[in-house]
C-alpha cells in the first residue's frame, strides 16, 4: 500500500472524489488504506435515514440562495443563484479565494450549504444518496491522483464493474491510447508512486479517461494551473472536447481563452457572481470585470492568487 503522506490541500479538493467512489469499491479493489490516507479526513456528511438515490436526469445544476463557510463565521459563498440547464458549458472564473472550487463542491456535497439548497436534477443534493450522487457527477481535477496500480485499473476505479474493453474505449476517447502503447506493459503498466511516473499531461488524460468511464451527464472540471508543453496541451484540450459534447459542464478556468467558446461564464468574486452571461456579451460591456481579466490575460499577464482588494497580477 503506498502511503502518500503529503497532499496539497488542492489535490484533497480532487481527491474526495475518487476516494468516496473508492471507499465503496475497497473491497474489490483492497484501496482502502490508500482511500483514507488521500482523504486525509473523515468524511462527516452521511445519507439522511431512508435517503432515496438520485433518479438522474438530463443533468442540471441548481443553486437556490447558497451560503456556505467552512467555518460558518466566516462565509465563502453568499446568497449564491443560478440555473444550469442541461447540456449547458459554464466557466466560473474569478480570483482566487472568490469560492469557484466551494461551489464544485458543494455540487459533489462535500459540504451542505448552511442555508440555501443545491439541486441536482431537481432533487436536493442533501437528500439523496451520495453514492448516487457520485455517480451521477464526474469531476477532473486539477491534479490527477494514479494510485500503484496498472494503467488498467487506474481508469477502471472510476467505475470497478467496467469490462476492459469499456476502459480502453474511454482510455481511446480521453486521447490516452497512443501514450498507453507506449508504456513498458501497455495497460499492465504499473504507474503512480514507485510506478511508470506520466507527464502531467498524461495524467489529465488519465482524469479523462475515468470521466468518459464513468459517462455522467454532469462533468465539473477545475483546468490544470501548471504549464504544459503545446502538445500535451493540445491533446488533454482535445480529449476534453471530446468529453464535453452532450453534457453539462462547469468548469474553473484560469485561462479565459479556454471557456471563450462555453455558453455561460459566471464571475464570482467573493462568493457572490458579479456577472452572468455569455462569454461574448460580457466581453462588450465597457466596465466589465470579465472583460477586464480578458484584456489582461490577452496582454500575457497571469491572473495572480491573490483576490485582495481584488484581483492582483504579477
Ligand atoms: P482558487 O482559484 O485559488 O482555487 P477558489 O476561488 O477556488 O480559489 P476556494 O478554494 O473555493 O476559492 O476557497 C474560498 C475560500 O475558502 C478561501 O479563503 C479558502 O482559503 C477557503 N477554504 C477553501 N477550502 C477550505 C477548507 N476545506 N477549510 C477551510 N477553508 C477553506
Amino acid at each position: 500500500v503506498v502511503v502518500i503522506t503529503t497532499l496539497t490541500f488542492r489535490m484533497l479538493h480532487g481527491a474526495r472524489d475518487l476516494a468516496m467512489a473508492l471507499i465503496d469499491t475497497s473491497q474489490q479493489f483492497s484501496y482502502l488504506d490508500e482511500t483514507l490516507e488521500i482523504v486525509g479526513v473523515p468524511h462527516t456528511l452521511t445519507d439522511a435515514p431512508d435517503a432515496p438515490a438520485l433518479v438522474p436526469g438530463a443533468g442540471t445544476v441548481r443553486f437556490e440562495g447558497v451560503s456556505f463557510g467552512y467555518d460558518p463565521a466566516r462565509p465563502i459563498l453568499r446568497d449564491l443563484s443560478f440555473d444550469v440547464p442541461a447540456g449547458q458549458k459554464v466557466g466560473i472564473v474569478g480570483p482566487s479565494g472568490a469560492g469557484k472550487s466551494s461551489i464544485l463542491q458543494l455540487v459533489q456535497r462535500f459540504y451542505d450549504a448552511d442555508a440555501g439548497r443545491v439541486l441536482i436534477d431537481g432533487q436536493p443534493a442533501a437528500g439523496v444518496t451520495q453514492e448516487s450522487l457520485n455517480q451521477a457527477i464526474a469531476m477532473v481535477p486539477q491534479e490527477v491522483l494514479l494510485f500503484h496500480r496498472s494503467v488498467m485499473d487506474n481508469i477502471r476505479f472510476a467505475r470497478p464493474d467496467a469490462s476492459d474493453e469499456d476502459v480502453r474505449r474511454a482510455a481511446e476517447a480521453a486521447g490516452c491510447a497512443d501514450f498507453i502503447a507506449e508504456l513498458p506493459e501497455g495497460y499492465d503498466s504499473i504507474v503512480g508512486e514507485r510506478g511508470t511516473s506520466l507527464s502531467g499531461g498524461q495524467r489529465q488524460r488519465i482524469g479523462i479517461a475515468r470521466a468518459f468511464l464513468k459517462d455522467a451527464r454532469i462533468v465539473l472540471l477545475d483546468e490544470a494551473t501548471s504549464a504544459l508543453d503545446t502538445e500535451s496541451e493540445l491533446a488533454v484540450q482535445a480529449g476534453l472536447e471530446r468529453l464535453m459534447v452532450g453534457r453539462t459542464v462547469l468548469a474553473i478556468a484560469h485561462r479565459l481563452s479556454t471557456i471563450a467558446d462555453f455558453d455561460r461564464v459566471l464571475v464570482v468574486e467573493r462568493g457572490r457572481i458579479v456577472e452572468d452571461g455569455a462569454p461574448q456579451h460580457l466581453l462588450m460591456r465597457e466596465d466589465g470585470e470579465f472583460r477586464r481579466l480578458w484584456m489582461l490575460q490577452a496582454q500575457g499577464l497571469e491572473l495572480n492568487n491573490k483576490p485582495e482588494p481584488r484581483l492582483r497580477l504579477i
